[in-house]
């Protein structure tokens, strides 16, 4: 938590906003007396744009990995969509370049989606943490705690057709369970209404080649399930 004043104060604004959008969700149209919103307005799903989730986090100091960080990595890719990937936590490289899987592991991915037929443009990439853990540990609870909401936000933003998570962390991070990911893997998960398929981290398939496979298994059948529900 910080004690800054300011950040504080923008905090409670944050929260006040999202109870609004929230009661306007369940039907709340305003104070007594208040002018009722235009048609087109009722029509619209009251979420956030992943530049107002942007703008929310800020230079942002809700856990205390902002210290060492250099840019906030927040994610990359079209805001609508399909097909959407959420890693760990940034690592040297993204924090750098404040863009996600740019380091070795993102070559690989980037070498798996040109195989798939895919552009990195048209997917969206994210990570639960968008700051750096030092020395590349993992994640700690209070560090997930303080920047899943904005995962969830930009999910609910972009509402993807398929979540892949890509490693351990953020598999349990996303599906709430501690059920090993070799048994999580290969198998569809559901996070709300969206399809997850859960598969190894690009840095795992980096030291361990001879699973590369069984990635490329998991991906075909998002290819296949993104391919039947064009429509969608
Ligand atoms: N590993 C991740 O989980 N995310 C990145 O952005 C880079 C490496």
């Amino acid at each position: 938590m910080t004690e800054d004043p300011v950040h504080e104060l923008r905090e409670l604004v944050d929260s006040l906003s999202d109870w609004l959008r929230y009661q306007r969700r369940l039907g709340w149209r305003g104070m007594p007396g208040e002018r009722p919103s235009p048609p087109q307005d009722r029509e619209k799903p009251y979420e956030k744009t992943l530049e107002e989730i942007r703008a929310e986090m800020g230079d942002c100091r809700r856990c205390k990995l902002y210290a060492g960080r250099t840019h906030l990595v927040f994610g990359d890719g079209a805001a609508d969509a399909r097909l959407m990937f959420v890693g760990e936590a940034p690592g040297a490289e993204e924090d750098q370049q404040g863009v996600p899987f740019v380091g070795a592991a993102g070559q690989l991915l980037n070498k798996m989606l040109s195989k798939l037929g895919l552009r990195r443009e048209e997917v969206y990439i994210a990570n639960v943490l968008k700051s750096r853990p030092p020395g590349n540990r993992d994640p700690e609870a209070d560090e997930m705690a303080a920047c899943l909401p904005f995962l969830e936000k930009q999910i609910k933003a972009i509402r993807p057709r398929v979540i892949v998570t890509l490693g351990r962390i953020a598999t349990h991070a996303l599906l709430g369970t501690k059920e090993p990911l070799t048994r999580l893997r290969g198998r569809w998960q559901r996070y709300h209404d969206i399809r997850v398929m859960a598969t190894f981290h690009p840095s795992y398939l980096l030291r361990a080649p001879q699973e590369r496979r069984k990635t490329w298994d998991d991906m075909q059948q998002v290819m296949e399930y993104l391919a039947s529900h064009e429509e969608d």
